[in-house]
């Protein structure tokens, strides 16, 4: 018997019964190349790297998100999210896909003032990333109902005025080699998810910002900020 009640995160799948239950949430940084412009790094010479956010951090569906503490430069960041079906480590690129359950859309929500203060200081990220309620993400929909979108458009509004827009295809590193790398690190397990980097118009939102975002071809997810 368990001494105390503790939350099991879970996504909806569209057209399934059961639910997704979430175990790690990592992350991909720097995923796309005007992004990694914009907050001053040069995409070209860095291999792809990773945090984690508690799973506990997941909003499933998106909808109502409380502003975080301790910030005054809370920024969305629209994402591809990757939900793994199967176990692996050290998986080659080639078959990587193989380990995808399916397809999300979530908004990495970033204290980037905290973030930037660790990051000038050379500390982890965790406060900056790793908060409560961190990781909106949609309901996952089967690679088997949707395939595998590499190419698509992904977009995020506030307040209905367009921030931020690329494509699938502008990823500095695919689905399948995010997976092969962060495999290198980590066993990956049914329940994970990767959320798969950011497109160029990060910016600050505030208290009663409305955010709406979506990848074509899977889904769309909107949070209201309380
Ligand atoms: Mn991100």
């Amino acid at each position: 018997m368990d001494l105390f009640e503790v939350p099991k995160p879970a996504l909806d799948v569209a057209g399934v019964q059961g639910r997704f239950p979430v175990h790690r949430i990592y992350c991909v940084g720097r995923n796309y190349a005007a992004h990694a412009r914009e907050m001053g790094n040069d995409p070209a010479r860095e291999p792809p790297f990773y945090f984690m956010k508690p799973a506990d951090a997941v909003v499933p569906g998106g909808g109502r998100v409380t502003y975080p503490p301790r910030t005054a430069d809370l920024h969305h960041e629209i994402e591809l999210v990757v939900a793994i079906g199967r176990r692996g480590a050290d998986i080659p690129a080639a078959t990587a896909l193989e380990h995808v359950f399916g397809y999300a859309v979530g908004i990495d929500l970033t204290r980037r003032d905290l973030q930037a203060d660790a990051k000038q200081h050379g500390r982890p990220w965790d406060t900056g990333k790793s908060f409560e309620q961190a990781a909106p993400v949609s309901r996952i929909h089967a690679a088997a109902a949707i395939g595998h979108p590499g190419t698509g458009r992904i977009w995020l509004t506030v307040n209905g005025e367009l921030r931020q827009e690329g494509d699938l295809a502008d990823m500095i590193w695919n689905v399948a080699e995010a997976i092969a790398e962060l495999s290198t690190y980590f066993t990956l397990a049914p329940g994970d998810l990767l959320f798969t980097g950011t497109p160029a118009g990060v910016g600050a939102v505030a208290r009663g910002d409305r955010l709406h975002g979506g990848v074509e071809g899977v889904d769309e997810i909107e949070i209201i900020l309380a």
